[in-house]
This record gives structure tokens, C-alpha cells and sequence, in this order.
């Protein structure tokens, strides 16, 4: 590899434009844009929706120019806060909602360009309908791999639960959800990334362009043809789901670098994702099971077959969600989204959604029936979905497990403003499934704290929900929480595996990578951010980089 492809080099946008500026009283009218999911609300000095590259560079030289932090951005769905201000501008993304062309790579995967704040179920669909808004504006190569489209079905595997999130948001969180089971989370789908710099240059960064060096050294090119050299981290990554600070990998592409790290090294405007043909049967299944030890068996079973079975999610209902569950239809009705039929022996629950041939599929049906018959669970109370509509029945279902638990902390907030929702976002490596579920059930149990457990089962990365009634079940619950992130890194897992760190979990990094993986990821910082301008006070506690 020539020395140039261990160089990031760049390029100046010459005459960049600015964006009109939303400032003091104005702002008044954009409450909304100081804050995200978390709830958290932030202030700004001042606010802008640029619509151009060249908006974004001369948004960020005249911050720079005004001494100001600059927050990103996008569809405002994060949970980590992250997208809330504390002063300086706020730079929203949200009207870079473009996707401005296609092309068809050497596999035969379609590669989408989308300015960053095109919404993720915007892309999936234009990808089913096969059709896109802003086409009409494309080039004729595009075009024509838009017609190569027209042939086939593709989708774009990254599945956050929450769709209304923007492809730059994604990427930046490098976000994941069920289906990332089968297909890994949103870094691998990344192909390339136009990245203003927080100097207001841009980088064009290509996937195998360019690499840390064998000892993880990689430059910048500065304004005056120097390069500073920086670093790449070398802590362990975990071998489980993370979204937890900078990518580590020896000789790394650079580009991974960006792929989460949740707006503190660069915004990102413009990315090429890959989308891949769609499988052409698709079933979801739920299967229940007489307590928790036969499905965390059967889970086991099927889990290594997920490329033979293919198997998309593996997910989980523990018997306390359960309980609630049946206690929602008890008191909604239909209306609660759960049907009246919960098979009455069914402690706990494992979901499958599955992607395959049309010729496979019965096949794939029966080998799940076999599996759950070998583990106790009965074949003939499981259900499956394979049409569009009774499939959607059931993702309503699951559903309707987040949405009882985010109706009950409204519940409790209506008395207790400063209670929020206490649910975790850990994983484990497949050895400490059984122990990490044992520790959460006695520290809770002990502590007498009501809580259910869903989620990920296949990937090990279990929400727990604690439910608080009280300030003081709160605080309790709070001190749980830290202590699972502490046990769950000694595990040798994730306490950050999907939602990222933000602003509210800043102390997780130490947990996870020790005060050195803090400090190396600082040092990273400073070479492409030296202001320490971009998302201050994101990841990082306290002082900026030096
Ligand atoms: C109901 C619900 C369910 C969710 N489920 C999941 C889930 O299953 N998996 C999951 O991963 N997440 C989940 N999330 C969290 C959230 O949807 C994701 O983190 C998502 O990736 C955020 O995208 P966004 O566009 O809303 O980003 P924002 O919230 O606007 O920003 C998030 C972070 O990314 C940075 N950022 C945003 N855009 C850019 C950019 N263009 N360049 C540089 N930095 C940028 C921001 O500064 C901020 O730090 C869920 C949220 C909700 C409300």
C-alpha cells in the first residue's frame, strides 16, 4: 500500500455559502430541536438547516469564526441525547433529504447515494416500491441501474426499531436492531462518506481507500501540505454488539473511524449504503415456551443455524413481560394490540423472523417445529405469519410490549416529573447469556424493583425495563443500572450495544475501555477535531480534547 493511503487529505470548499441563521428571540419557535428521544432539552446560541455541502462548510467556519460548539443533528430520534445542544450552533441535517443516485456494484448489491437526513423508512420505501422521489434529477448511470432495480427486489438491512430516524443519524450510531442477528449493524452497509471536518474542509472517504498503518498510524493532511499523524485506538473491541466510542480494529479503514462516532469527528453529509436483494419468502413465528430455561435452550439450538434457517431476528419476552402483557389485554381489549389467544401455559416467548426461498420455506418451517418440540415447547400453539398483513399482526404484538412500558413511566412521570425510563442497552458473549439473566433477576429481585426483560435474546443484548414507582425506586434502580454496565464489560460484553453513548453515558467509555481507551480515543479526537468543536460534550466528559 502506497504511504498516501494511511493519509485522510481534505479538500477546501472554496466560496462556502452560510445558511440564515435562527438566533435569539427566533429560536423560540424551534423548541423542538432542543431535544431528541431522551427528552433531555438542550440551548443553542443558534440554529441552521443547511441544504448544501457548501452550507455546511460555511456553517461550520462561522462557528468556528464565533467561537462556537457545533451539535449535529438529524431526525432527532436518539436516546443518548446526543442531538441536544448545550449552546453554540446546532447544525440540523434535516433538509438534506435527497437521494441523489444508484448504482449496481460488482456483486450485483444496489449502492444508494443519500444526502444524510433521508429517512431510513424513506429508503426502504422507495427500495420496495422500486421507485424514488428525486429520479427525474439523476444521471442517465443511474438511471439505468434504477431500471436494473425495476427487475429485482432489494432491501436495506440496518432496522432500528425506530424508522423515522435519518440515514447520516444511522451512521453516526452506527445504529443496529433485530435483524442485525443475520446481518450484522449499519457499519458493515456503509460504502463511502462526503464528512465535513470541524475546520470546514471535506473529506471523500471510500470503504478500502484508505487504512491505519500495521501500527494503527494514520495522517491528515493539513491546509499547508503538513500531515499530522495520529493513532487509531488498539483497545479490545468487544466481541458482542457495541455502539460504545470509536471503532478499533488492526489496520482499520479510516472510514470506520466516523461510522459511529456519533457526530464528535465530523458531520457527515452525503453516504453511499448498500442495499441487498430482498429474500423472496419471509415468515415471522412466535413460539412459546413453558419458563425461561427451555427458551434460552432453544435459542441456543437454533442461533448457530441462523445462515441455514435464515433466521433473521431471534427475540425475546421473559415471563414478567408476559405477565404484562396479558394484564394490558386484560384492561385495553382488542385495542391493546395483544391478541386474546396467549396459549395459557406460555411463560415466556421467542420470536423468529425468518428471510429465505420460496422453496425453502416449508422446509425451514418444519425444522423450527422440530427444534421446539426437542426443547418442550409445543409445536402446535406456535404461531406464523408469511402473509404481509398477518405478519404486521404480529410485529404489532411485539409492540406492544415498548409501548405498555413507555405508557406506564408516563404514568408514574405525571407525579413524579424526574422519573424516566430506566432500560438497558447491554450485551454479552454468548458463554454469559444464563449468568448475565441470573444477575439481573437476583440484584432486581432483591431490590424489589418491578422490571420486565425483552429483546435481542440472539445476540445476547436483553433490554432490561426497570420500572420505577417511585423517586426513591428510581434512584435505586439508577445504581442497578451502573452496576449491570460494570458486570456485563467484566463479561467481556457491551454496557452501549444500540443506542450509543451520548451525553448520558459518558462515564460507560471508562467502564468499557479504562482511563488509557478513554485517552486514546481523545487523541484521536484532537488530530481530526483539534478545536474540539464537534459534538463537545458527546462521548467525552469534562474538559475538551487537548
Ligand atoms: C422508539 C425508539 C426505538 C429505537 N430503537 C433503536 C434500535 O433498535 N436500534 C438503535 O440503534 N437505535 C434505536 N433508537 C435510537 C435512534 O433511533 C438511533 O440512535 C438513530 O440512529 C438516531 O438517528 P437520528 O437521525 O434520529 O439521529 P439524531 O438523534 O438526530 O442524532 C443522534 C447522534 O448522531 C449524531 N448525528 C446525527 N446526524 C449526524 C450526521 N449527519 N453527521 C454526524 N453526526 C450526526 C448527533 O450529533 C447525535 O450524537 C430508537 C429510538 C427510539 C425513539
Amino acid at each position: 500500500m502506497s504511504p498516501t493511503a494511511h493519509i485522510l487529505t481534505p479538500r477546501e470548499v472554496p466560496d462556502a455559502a452560510v445558511p440564515r441563521l435562527i438566533e435569539g428571540a427566533a429560536l423560540a419557535d424551534y423548541a423542538g430541536y432542543l431535544t431528541d428521544e431522551s427528552r433531555r432539552s438542550g440551548r443553542a446560541a443558534a440554529l441552521a438547516f443547511p441544504t448544501t455541502l457548501s452550507e455546511v462548510s460555511g456553517a461550520v467556519r462561522l462557528a468556528l469564526a464565533r467561537g462556537w460548539d457545533i451539535t449535529v443533528s438529524n431526525a432527532r430520534t436518539g436516546i443518548a441525547a446526543g442531538a441536544v445542544p448545550e449552546g453554540g450552533l446546532l447544525l440540523s441535517l434535516e433538509r438534506l433529504s435527497r437521494v441523489t443516485g444508484l448504482r449496481l456494484d460488482a456483486a450485483g448489491n444496489l449502492v444508494l447515494r443519500c444526502q444524510a437526513g433521508v429517512a431510513l423508512s424513506e429508503v426502504q420505501k422507495s427500495l420496495r416500491r422500486r421507485s424514488f422521489q428525486d429520479s427525474a434529477a439523476w444521471s442517465a448511470a443511474s438511471g439505468e441501474a434504477l431500471e436494473a432495480l425495476r427487475q429485482k427486489t432489494f432491501f436495506y438491512p440496518p432496522d432500528p426499531t425506530e424508522t423515522g430516524a435519518a440515514i447520516g443519524g444511522t451512521i453516526a450510531c452506527n445504529a443496529s436492531g433485530a435483524h442485525t442477528f443475520l446481518y450484522g449493524p449499519t457499519r458493515p452497509y456503509v460504502e463511502a462518506l462526503t464528512v465535513v471536518l470541524g475546520d470546514g474542509r471535506v473529506l471523500d472517504l471510500e470503504r478500502g481507500a484508505c487504512r491505519a498503518t500495521p501500527e494503527g498510524r494514520f495522517g491528515v493532511r493539513q491546509p499547508d501540505g503538513a500531515v499530522c499523524w495520529g493513532t487509531v485506538p488498539h483497545y479490545a473491541w468487544p466481541r458482542t454488539k457495541n455502539a460504545a466510542g470509536y471503532y478499533a480494529a488492526p489496520e482499520m479503514d479510516l472510514i470506520d473511524l466516523f461510522i459511529g462516532s456519533e457526530g464528535t469527528l465530523g458531520i457527515i453529509v452525503e453516504a453511499e449504503i448498500r442495499a441487498l436483494p430482498a429474500p423472496e419468502a419471509r415468515c415471522a413465528v412466535m413460539t412459546f415456551w413453558p419458563d425461561e430455561a427451555a427458551a434460552l435452550r432453544f435459542t441456543r439450538a437454533v442461533r448457530g443455524r441462523r445462515h441455514d434457517l435464515g433466521l433473521e431476528a431471534v427475540e425475546y419476552v421473559d415471563p414478567n413481560a408476559m405477565a404484562l402483557l396479558r394484564r394490558r389485554r386484560a384492561a385495553l381489549g382488542a385495542v391493546s394490540g395483544v391478541p386474546e389467544c396467549l396459549p395459557a401455559g406460555a411463560g415466556s416467548a421467542i420470536y423468529l423472523d425468518v428471510g429465505t426461498t420460496s422453496a425453502r420455506l416449508e422446509a425451514v418451517l418444519e425444522a423450527l417445529c422440530t427444534a421446539v418440540a426437542a426443547h418442550g415447547g409445543d409445536p402446535e400453539v406456535c404461531w406464523s405469519a408469511v402473509a404481509e398483513d398477518e405478519r404486521e399482526r404480529l410485529r404489532v404484538f411485539r409492540h406492544a410490549l415498548p409501548e405498555t412500558v413507555n405508557a406506564m413511566i408516563a404514568e408514574v412521570r405525571r407525579q413524579h416529573p424526574g422519573v424516566t425510563k430506566l432500560g438497558t442497552d447491554m450485551a454479552v458473549p454468548d458463554e454469559a447469556l444464563e449468568a448475565v439473566l441470573a444477575l439481573y433477576r437476583s440484584r432486581l429481585d432483591e431490590a424489589r424493583l418491578p422490571y420486565v426483560i425483552f429483546g435481542h435474546v440472539g445476540d445476547n443484548h436483553l433490554h432490561v425495563n426497570i420500572l420505577p414507582q417511585t423517586p426513591d425506586d428510581y434512584d435505586r434502580g439508577r445504581r442497578l443500572y451502573r452496576e449491570f454496565a460494570r458486570a456485563v464489560v467484566a463479561m467481556g460484553g457491551s454496557p452501549a450495544a444500540e443506542h450509543g453513548i451520548g451525553r448520558l453515558k459518558t462515564d460507560f467509555l471508562e467502564v468499557l475501555y479504562g482511563a488509557d481507551g478513554v485517552a486514546q480515543m481523545r487523541a484521536v479526537k484532537a488530530v481530526l477535531d483539534p478545536g474540539g468543536r464537534l459534538g463537545a460534550g458527546i462521548l467525552f466528559q469534562g474538559a475538551r480534547p487537548s
